[in-house]
């Protein structure tokens, strides 16, 4: 049995149906996302474990209902009592989405307040996944702890997975987001940037440049997405390579392209596939997956359940 540790903030999501004073909720989050597809795309061999902080309040209980419904195990989510989960609100206009999020002094901002408990859940897992926005809603202390802990499961040999996704309006300063990035690169042994944001926030000329920027960090293998066009893959060596995408059949919904294509790629480079194979079964998923609306898309993973 192998199993996959992922860490981060998991908010509910209120979203306008169309119908005057009617709402739907659901949960998300960036590494809830690639939690739940990987959950679908790994086979049964695989634990997937969602690491996160959250209330002891009636919402808390359905988020941790939702995430044990999906087969995401729950074992390593704290309860705090004074503290409930963030929340976030999309409204529909003329077809475009805006969002209003209430997540300032949610649970999950003391996910890693217990770094022990973070060594506990790590222990005898293989991978952990976490991101920019992971770290970015920790206190600086807390960055540091988990930093450590971090650091310390890939020295006994875990496999330490990040994605940068920068969010400069969680962050400080864009300074501090660009400093506490590259801590976080360098104890990650496989790096998932995306290129639009890297270019704006690092002012990276290619994808090849982000790639050879996180390895200088410290990171030895950097795959680096770019929307429609090609992955661009830097492998332990440093050997560059371009994986082209599918032309999508429909964009509908570019939410979770990301995050749904790090699924796709783990579940592949963990089940033995190589890093170029991986990438196109990245780009497969979040092919699918920005062809219909949502984050969760059952569709794009249906009939590919291992
Ligand atoms: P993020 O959601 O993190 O900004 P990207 O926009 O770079 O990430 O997209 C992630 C992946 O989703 C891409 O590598 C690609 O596989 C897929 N993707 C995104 N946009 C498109 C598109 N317009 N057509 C086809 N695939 C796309």
């Amino acid at each position: 049995m192998a199993r996959i540790v992922a860490i981060g903030e998991c908010m509910g999501e209120l979203s306008e149906t169309g119908e005057p004073g009617v709402l739907t909720m659901g949960f998300a989050g960036d590494t809830l996302n690639t939690a739940w597809y990987l959950r679908r795309s790994l086979g049964m061999d695989w634990d997937v474990d969602y690491l996160t902080a959250i209330g002891t309040d009636l919402l808390s209980d359905r988020l941790l209902d939702f995430l044990s419904g999906e087969g995401i195990g729950t074992g390593h989510v704290r309860r705090l009592s004074d503290k409930t989960i963030g929340l976030y609100y999309i409204s529909l206009k003329d077809g475009e989405r805006s969002f209003t999020y209430w997540r300032n002094d949610s649970a999950a901002r003391r996910l890693a307040s217990d770094p022990a408990a973070i060594a506990k859940a790590l222990e005898g897992a293989d991978v952990a996944y976490w991101s920019g926005i992971t770290l970015a809603i920790l206190s600086p202390t807390d960055r540091a702890a988990l930093l450590e802990v971090l650091s310390q499961f890939a020295g006994r040999g875990g496999k330490v997975v990040f994605d940068p996704n920068l969010r400069p309006r969680l962050w400080e300063s864009a300074d501090t987001m660009r400093g506490w990035i590259h801590r976080a690169a360098a104890v990650s042994g496989l790096c998932l940037p995306s290129f639009d944001d890297e270019a704006t926030h690092f002012g990276d000329a290619s994808p090849v440049e982000t790639a050879e920027r996180y390895r200088s960090q410290g990171t030895a293998r950097v795959v680096v997405k770019n929307g429609p066009g090609d992955v661009t893959i830097v492998d332990a060596i440093g050997a560059v390579a371009t994986v082209p995408v599918p032309a999508a059949a429909a964009v509908v919904d570019t939410t979770a392209a990301g995050d749904s294509f790090n699924a796709g790629y783990l579940a592949a480079e963990l089940t033995g596939a190589s890093m170029r194979e991986a990438a196109q079964a990245g780009a497969l998923l979040a092919g699918k997956v920005i062809g219909a609306r949502g984050a969760l898309v059952l569709q794009a993973v249906q009939g590919h359940e291992g």
